[in-house]
């Protein structure tokens, strides 16, 4: 398994931006010891990754482009660095399946091996990665992951449930990379939001009107997306109706399903007036959400990424094939649609959508680190069989921990320079074309969808 990992070295050496960081990279190895024994990771005789040079143009490009991830989440911050458990590294799992399952994966046993040759570890396990991480200077730690990434510019989601309380702003994750961060927003946030506070003020009023409900909720949302869709510091929006009614969207608005969105926005309110609780899982109110997005967003031109496949366990796996999407996708022709995730295991059917409209984009993300290594190459093989290589665009979905930055850059440079050499040594595509495809899948592709009008910038 592991020999297909026989790579050249994947990123540069790190490049120290300040001495003060030099020292946390130093106190990071200290405090491990005798964990950090190498001065450079690469050169470790523990490192299964380590060769002196790279073998061909094609594994230089793979391995040092600067790449635009279109798709992750911030960073926890110090004080939180462990709040929660660190299998969610390796798997979207919860409860005991996270905790007594997932360091049996393919995708845990890869992950300890690298992140033992990132942090020096010899012959690691599972639990001395673990000690290893809690130990370490964590500027030292989020420093060494983050530049080893080699990631020019991060689009971050910030509507993930808990970043609020433990995670980074999405500009603090500037100090990481060559071009500042843009925000991507997740719409059924600030849906949810904006109708909380609706609905306090009707309580307040003691008013049950559900037309002023619908009126006012939906203007300001119509308001603020459009105040998004003109925000240069946003890249675009994100709607996880995946995990709350599913992906087949219907067309719904004010004018053709009003009385019923009414009907539901009275039941709502009645319900949060009992409870205190509120979440946005009404599916005729949700899809009225996305089809909301999806208006501004073509006007504004900025993309709007669907969560689609894995996921977790919230997720109706039956619902999450981006196949269900078709209607919706044909009624919005001129909004950029990215399918995230590899739409896994639904690949074939996004990379079809991909194909045959204009207006959709497939993300090859999150399967790295979440694969095992065949399951990663299978599925960037799947992508590519029928989706054009001008539509797929990489994404970590880093999050939490900076660990998923480095695994998810590290793995996918390996699948990508794997899955292309093979082509290029069976004479199905040239060289030239390989490498062309690599820039292109890392930055390009981003970098023109989302029009973040960005040239590469190498360290
Ligand atoms: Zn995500």
């Amino acid at each position: 398994m592991e020999k297909r990992l026989v790579l050249p070295p994947p990123l540069p050496p790190l490049v120290y931006r300040s001495s003060r960081v030099r020292i946390q990279v130093k106190a990071l190895r200290k405090s491990c010891a005798p964990l950090y024994s190498s001065q450079y990771l690469f050169k470790s005789k523990h490192n299964p990754f380590a060769m002196s040079q790279y073998p061909d143009e094609l594994a230089r490009v793979a391995f040092s482009y600067p790449a635009i991830d279109n798709h992750a989440h911030p960073l926890l911050k110090e004080q939180h660095k462990d709040y929660f458990p660190f299998e969610g590294l390796v798997s979207e799992a919860s409860g005991s399946a996270l905790i007594q399952d997932a360091p049996h994966t393919m995708a845990a046993f890869r992950a300890t091996i690298q992140l033992g040759a990132l942090f020096g570890i010899p012959n690691p396990t599972w639990e001395a990665v673990k000690t290893g991480r809690q130990r370490a200077n964590y500027n030292a730690l989020c420093d060494i992951s983050m530049k080893r990434s080699n990631i020019q510019c991060i689009l971050i989601d910030d509507g993930l449930g808990g970043v609020k309380e433990f995670a980074e702003d999405y500009q603090w994750h500037d100090r990481f990379t060559r071009s500042p961060t843009k925000r991507i927003v997740r719409v059924e946030i600030v849906a949810e939001d904006i109708l909380k506070d609706v609905m306090n003020d009707m309580l307040v009023e003691n008013s049950l009107d559900p037309a002023i409900i619908l009126r006012n909720w939906g203007e300001r949302l119509d308001q603020e997306l459009r105040r998004c869709g003109s925000d240069p510091t946003v890249a675009g929006f994100k709607s996880i109706a995946c995990y709350r009614t599913g992906l087949d969207i219907l067309q719904v608005s004010v004018e053709s399903h009003g009385v019923e969105l009414k009907r539901l926005l009275t039941i709502t309110l009645l319900r949060y007036e009992a409870t205190k609780t509120f979440r946005l899982a009404e599916k005729l109110i949700n899809d009225f959400v996305v089809n909301l997005t999806l208006r501004i967003a073509q006007d504004c031109g900025k993309p709007v990424q669907f969560h689609t496949g894995l996921g977790d366990n919230d997720i109706s796996l039956s619902h999450a094939t981006p196949a269900l999407m078709q209607p919706i996708i044909k009624a919005f022709p001129n909004t950029k649609f990215i399918l995230l995730h590899s739409s896994y295991p639904f690949t074939r059917e996004a990379g079809y959508l991909a194909a045959v409209y204009p207006n959709v984009y497939l993300d090859f993300g999150e399967i790295f680190p979440f694969l095992s290594a065949d399951g990663q190459v299978s599925v960037v093989k799947q992508v590519i069989e029928l989706c054009p290589t001008n539509k797929i665009l990489w994404s970590t979905d880093g999050h939490w921990w900076p660990e998923s930055y480095y695994l998810g850059s590290h793995q996918a440079r390996q699948a990508l320079y794997e899955v292309l050499s093979t082509c290029v040594k069976r004479r199905e595509m040239t060289e030239a074309q390989a490498i062309e495809v690599i820039k292109a899948a890392l930055f390009e592709n981003s970098n023109r969808v989302y029009g973040l009008n960005l040239k590469p910038i190498f360290s």
